[in-house]
């Protein structure tokens, strides 16, 4: 199966005559995790809103769930879950009061005690159901606003950053939430500023100034950044500038890259049999690695290069 939950074709967005979001495509597996991942302002809220017909594209194409989300009717809506960024709540409500409102709108029916309990305890707001949402914290409406979110059962859900400014703890259980939601079938965007969270996804497309730098999958965007597998080593000689061209040179050699004059970062094809290469190659130019291991560069690290190599591209 190879179904499309959305599907975008060279979306751009225009305010004040300056491109928000430009030339944007990608297609969302149904029932995949597709995380979209940006600083702030690069454009991601913009596309959420064009994604469910808030906003107008100015140019491009829109399909989701097989239809433009300028012709969505309201049963349509009812399988589309959406918590922008900013949520807007009933401030003299309370936590439980502005659920059991959120739940009503989605049209559940009033036995719905058991998933509001559900909502409340994943995002730990039980002990504070009874405040008025006025007197709980920012990070704390944030955390009602996915619970309201979650609360009712759509197809799709669209996630504008549901873990900026939640501890780490809390955003690895959310995240084990929305796997649980992928297991039942059902297909997440979400966007954040959290390249680490790029791991939990699928399929992520790495936005910069309303631009997609790529959309791969997390394997896929360490491939791209290094080629490979990554080896740091370290040597007793200083390395020289000579030894790194040479280096770069050899075929199973991806990508080179010097710290300091003891130590070296290699890209290579395959860690397992490159490593013992390396040694010998060492060996034989009279330099002697003093250590040596594969490593696995943290998201951070892939999406700077990434960001390098596509400005130097440019
Ligand atoms: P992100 O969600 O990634 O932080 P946004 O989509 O909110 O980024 O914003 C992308 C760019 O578009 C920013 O430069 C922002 O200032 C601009 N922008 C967003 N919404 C509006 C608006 N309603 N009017 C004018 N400019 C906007
Ligand atoms: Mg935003």
């Amino acid at each position: 199966m190879n179904e499309m939950a959305i599907r975008t074709r060279g979306l751009r967005k225009q305010y004040k005559k300056e491109d928000a979001v430009r030339d944007v495509t990608f297609d969302v597996a149904a029932g995949s995790i597709f995380g979209f991942i940006g600083p702030s302002g690069s454009g991601k809220t913009t596309t959420i809103r064009m994604l469910t017909g808030i906003e107008k594209p100015d140019d491009g194409e829109i399909s989701v769930l097989g239809q433009p989300p300028a012709k969505f009717d309201q049963r349509m809506r009812g399988r589309i879950g959406y918590m922008p960024q900013n949520f807007v709540l009933y401030p003299d409500l309370t936590v439980r009061e502005n659920l059991n409102f959120a739940a009503s709108i989605y049209g559940m029916n009033l036995r719905r005690s058991k998933e509001m309990k559900t909502a409340l305890e994943l995002v730990e707001l039980v002990e504070h159901q009874h405040k008025p949402v006025n007197q709980i914290s920012g990070g704390m409406q944030r955390r009602l606003s996915l619970a309201a979110t979650l609360i009712h059962s759509p197809t799709l859900f669209f996630l504008d950053e549901p873990t900026t400014g939640i501890d780490p703890v809390l955003r690895q259980k959310f995240w084990q939430r929305f796997k649980e939601l992928q297991a039942d079938g059902r297909t997440l965007f979400i966007t954040t500023q959290y390249v680490s969270e790029a791991a939990y996804c699928d399929q992520v497309g790495l936005l910069i100034a309303g631009r997609l730098l790529t959309v791969d999958s997390p394997e896929g965007l360490r491939m791209q950044a290094y080629g490979g597998d990554m080896i740091r080593a370290e040597t007793a000689q200083h390395i020289s500038d000579g030894l790194i061209l040479d280096l770069q040179e050899e075929t199973y050699v991806r990508s080179v890259m010097r710290r300091d004059p003891h130590r070296i970062e290699i890209g290579v094809e395959e860690a397992g049999t490159d490593i013992a290469r390396l040694i010998k190659w060492f060996e034989a130019r009279s330099t002697a690695l003093t250590f040596v291991e594969e490593y696995v560069p943290s998201f951070d690290d892939i999406f700077v290069s990434l960001v390098k190599r596509h400005r130097a591209g440019e």
